[in-house]
């Protein structure tokens, strides 16, 4: 893998020269909430406050409301218009742990049936990591086989060491980007010994660390104990913020909107922690609140991994920081019960 370098001053001549052919996305913050979003072609201030966002990577591709298609009625019959989304589109600086879980979520989008509104996003997109110099105390990717300089799901990543970046050049996609510039240098052997070391000084940083050893066979052992799953579901309010925040939730909801002949069909986030979630015409197979508490944690390190091999938790911390009743995901993990009971009841 090769490896270049680039000056932080010149981060945005560079980002300027993508964006010639390219929509390129960067950290920013809408009132006060940090998202992806276009970049606007001077700001990188970024590059001094950026801890992670607050809406996940995943609205880049699965937006939180999305135009399917739109359609109109005349004497002809029904008239279909599918919105093109051929854009070219790259994003500089996703987090480690935001990239493994787009990874994630590509899963769900390509292996199950292939999502034409998301493939089309992701196929036109190039991802550029920024590794995490700075992550909050809620943060424990590394108890899940993660680093904060992993660069396994990007194109090129970026890792800070000092006055420059030392960039990795992960696929021809990543490559064939920074071989038009002369921004970049060749990185010498000096600066692959300094980003070594700050490496591992960022693996350290992230302090919380969870027991995730058999979580999921200790799941199946507890899934039929009632009472350990209202005890943990007590103080959820079932608002769906940390289901909306996952970078690897993925479910949705579709309506329709008509007014006279013509109208437009979306899809936007759902959330398995809502009581109406799946409502079917006979019944809500989640009623109880601690039902929906456990589906949550048991999809994540359970039934996810028994479908792709992969455990949909990345460990961003997102779900326990923004949660508004402080309910902590990393708790139940650490805090599920030793005794096995039977797995009869659902
Ligand atoms: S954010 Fe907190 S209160 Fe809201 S659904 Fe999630 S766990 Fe429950
Ligand atoms: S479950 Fe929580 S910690 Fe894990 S990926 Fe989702 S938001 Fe991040």
């Amino acid at each position: 893998m090769a490896t270049k370098k680039i000056g932080k001053k010149e981060i945005a001549k560079l980002l300027g020269m993508w964006n010639q052919r390219l929509n390129v996305f960067v950290p920013f913050k809408e009132e006060n909430i940090a998202k992806m979003v276009r970049w606007d072609g001077i700001d990188v201030s970024f590059l001094d406050w950026y801890r992670n966002t607050v809406i996940p990577c995943k609205a880049n591709f699965l937006p939180s409301m999305e135009r399917m298609f739109s359609f109109k009625k005349n004497e002809d019959g029904y008239h279909i218009e599918i919105p093109q989304d051929e854009q070219k589109q790259l994003i500089f600086g996703i987090r480690p742990c935001d990239a493994r879980g787009i990874a994630m979520v590509d899963k769900v989008f390509t292996e199950t049936c292939e999502d034409p509104y998301y493939v089309s996003k992701r196929k036109n997109t190039v991802l550029i990591g920024l590794s995490c110099t700075n992550p909050y105390d809620s943060c424990f990717c590394t108890s899940l086989g993660l680093k904060p300089t992993e660069s396994a799901d990007v194109d090129l990543m970026f890792t800070d060491i000092g006055d420059e970046f030392l960039i990795e050049e992960i696929t021809d996609k990543g490559e064939e980007l920074l071989a038009a510039t002369s921004l970049v240098k060749q990185a010498t052997k000096a600066d692959g010994a300094k980003a070594k070391s700050e490496k591992a000084a960022l693996s350290d940083m992230v302090i919380k660390k969870v027991d995730t050893k058999e979580i999921a066979k200790k799941l199946q052992a507890c899934f039929s104990d009632k009472d350990y799953w209202e005890k943990v579901a007590a103080k959820c309010i079932s608002c769906g913020v940390c289901t909306f925040l996952c970078p690897t939730c993925f479910c949705f909801d579709i309506c329709d909107e008509l007014i006279k002949k013509q109208g437009a069909r979306y899809r936007g986030w759902d959330s398995c922690s809502f009581r109406l979630y799946t409502k079917m015409p006979m019944e809500n197979p989640r009623e109880e609140k601690w039902r929906r508490v456990r589906q949550r944690v048991c999809h994540k390190y359970e039934f996810y991994p028994m479908n792709f091999d992969i455990t949909a938790c990345t460990g961003c911390g997102r779900c326990i920081r923004l949660c508004p009743v402080n309910w902590d995901i990393s708790q139940v993990l650490s805090s599920l019960p030793a005794s096995a009971t039977s797995r009869s009841e659902k």
